[in-house]
């Protein structure tokens, strides 16, 4: 999804590292990982967001992270949360569109890009893509009464 993105974007030699999982669920946290059951650490990612028609927008977040899977978790309502309340009063007319968090950027690159010193355009060259976003599907522990036949 991400190479596919960079292709639109005419980029294609971005290296590519960690896996995106952007986490819908309210009421899970993801303390441990849900691919390898390890717990998850904390970690600031600056992640790269692209939102339809064509805007770049930067949001350096706390998620969660598997070092082993090189997995960020991230919540779904505060990455939004933190767009609508950036555009609501600049660019209102584009909350609610679909946007993509192609990938993530060194600090270094981070912090140019949060002063205003790198354009938009230096930044989609600088982007570490994701190699994928994945999806985990919750199962909620179920008790019920046995039935008894
Ligand atoms: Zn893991």
């Amino acid at each position: 999804m991400a190479r596919k993105t960079a292709k639109r974007l005419g980029i294609t030699e971005n290296p590519e590292k960690y896996y995106l999982f952007l986490n819908p669920y309210e009421e899970y946290r993801f303390t441990k990982c849900p691919k390898c059951d390890k717990k998850t650490k904390i970690r600031k990612f600056p992640l790269v967001i692209t939102i339809k028609p064509g805007m770049l927008f930067l949001l350096n977040k706390s998620c969660k992270f598997c070092e082993k899977c090189q997995l960020i978790i991230a919540r779904q309502r505060e990455v939004e949360g933190f767009m609508a309340f950036e555009f609501s009063s600049v660019n209102p007319e584009i909350v609610g569109n679909d946007y993509l968090v192609i990938g993530t950027l060194e600090r270094k690159d981070w912090q140019g890009g949060s002063r205003g010193l790198i354009s938009p355009q230096e930044i989609l060259e600088k982007v570490i893509f994701f190699k994928d976003h994945l999806e985990f599907e919750v199962i909620p522990a179920r008790w019920e009464l046995e039935k008894s036949e």
